[in-house]
């Protein structure tokens, strides 16, 4: 079958020929509907190298958004009929830690010593015909477009965790949200927020289109420029936003976000372009939070396919055959894709 290989550390994927895999036990064997391309994918082969922190070793596969049809069942699995539609939770950790047991695959605590961060992280992904994973990371899509959920396993997800973490600030009347960087994350967390709350959100990006998107979503937008801050602040009267996020990760990026933030406010870092950004006793409003936060709960996906399956969420989609597939990566980092790219190996 064909599969797009992170073969080598900051190397370009390439379309390879290779086997179709055997689902071992407790897997089964998915057709791909759909794999999303996100830019953590970029950082995989343009900027890690082999001793960075979190570092996922070649050669695998890409693709850790996936959905898909059920093919084949391996040993000891049951309950799954051919053909039925599915999301995949992408993270795998030891599944028997406090973490795992809560469905938080993310925050492992055995992490340093998995063979793999998830599927498509270290262990073969979806950018393929077909993918194997464990029965246990599968969530059940029904009858809804498996292609277009394919994008929500992590732009979906990972927005949904944060955003859920800071809906205590944003719970009350008169609250303000921030969104920075409008791609396939902070699109999804637009939709997010204005499902899940009643906040008024202010969104940016460096481009244009994709702050009228977030517009047509019901967000206020404040292009950069020196003064950012100051009529991001003005648009909340002052006070400050109640919840951050930043979807970059810049020094840039984290520093507006900081900024901008109300006493008590709470600020997630959710990009990972390692930007830093000085937090004192004097610098910053009294009880502001600053975290990250890390793709999501297994559960919060079943919550996001629910969001999906109401139409409160709709991922917008850019198709790419699989033959098609390293444009879908050249688009992403050139920044000129105007959906979530998903590859799509079997025809839409
Ligand atoms: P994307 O390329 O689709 O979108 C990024 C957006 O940010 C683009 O619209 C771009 O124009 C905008 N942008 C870039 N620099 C900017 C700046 N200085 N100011 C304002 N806007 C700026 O990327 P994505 O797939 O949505 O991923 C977003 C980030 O989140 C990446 O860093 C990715 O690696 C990271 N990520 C983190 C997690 C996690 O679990 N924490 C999960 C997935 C992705
Ligand atoms: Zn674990």
């Amino acid at each position: 079958m064909k599969a797009i290989v992170f073969d080598n550390f900051k190397t370009f994927p390439t379309l390879k020929d290779i086997d179709i895999p055997t689902p071992g036990p407790g897997e089964v064997l998915l057709k791909v509907a759909g794999a999303g391309a996100c830019h953590s994918d970029v950082a995989v082969y343009n900027e890690f190298e082999k001793d960075s922190p979190g570092v996922v070793p070649p050669p695998f596969v890409l693709g850790h958004e996936n959905s898909g049809w059920i093919e084949e069942l391996g040993p000891g699995v049951s309950g799954f009929t051919k053909g039925d539609a599915y999301l995949v939770y992408g993270p795998i950790g030891c599944g028997r830690c406090r973490a795992c047991s809560r469905g938080q695959d993310t925050y492992c605590e055995n992490a340093a010593t998995n063979p793999y961060l998830g599927i498509g992280l270290g262990r073969d992904g979806g950018m393929a015909e077909y993918v194997t994973v464990p029965a246990r990371n599968l969530v059940p899509l029904y009858d809804a477009d498996p292609v277009a959920a394919a994008p929500l396993s992590d732009a979906g997800l990972t927005p949904y965790h944060a955003i859920k973490n800071s809906l205590p600030n944003l719970a009350d009347g008169g609250r303000f949200a921030l969104v920075i960087g409008l791609g396939g994350l902070g699109q999804i967390a637009v939709q997010i927020l204005s499902a899940l709350t009643g906040a008024t959100i202010i969104a940016t990006d460096m481009k244009p289109d994709a702050m009228a998107k977030a517009e047509a979503t019901g967000a206020i937008t404040v292009g950069g420029g020196d003064d950012q801050v100051a009529r991001i602040r003005e648009i909340t009267g002052g006070r400050g936003v109640d919840a951050a996020f930043d979807f970059v990760g810049a020094s840039a990026t984290v520093a507006v976000a900081a900024q901008s933030l109300a006493r008590m406010g709470r600020c997630t870092i959710v990009g990972i372009g390692g930007g830093t950004y000085e937090w004192s006793f004097f610098t910053n409003p009294y009880e502001a939070t600053l975290t990250n936060t890390y793709w999501g709960t297994i559960e919060d996906l079943h919550e996001v396919v629910d969001m999906y399956r109401a139409g409160q969420i709709v991922p917008e989609v850019e198709r790419f055959s699989l033959d098609n597939g390293l444009e879908a990566y050249r688009k992403l980092q050139a920044g000129e894709l105007s959906g979530r790219a998903v590859v799509v190996p079997h025809g839409s």
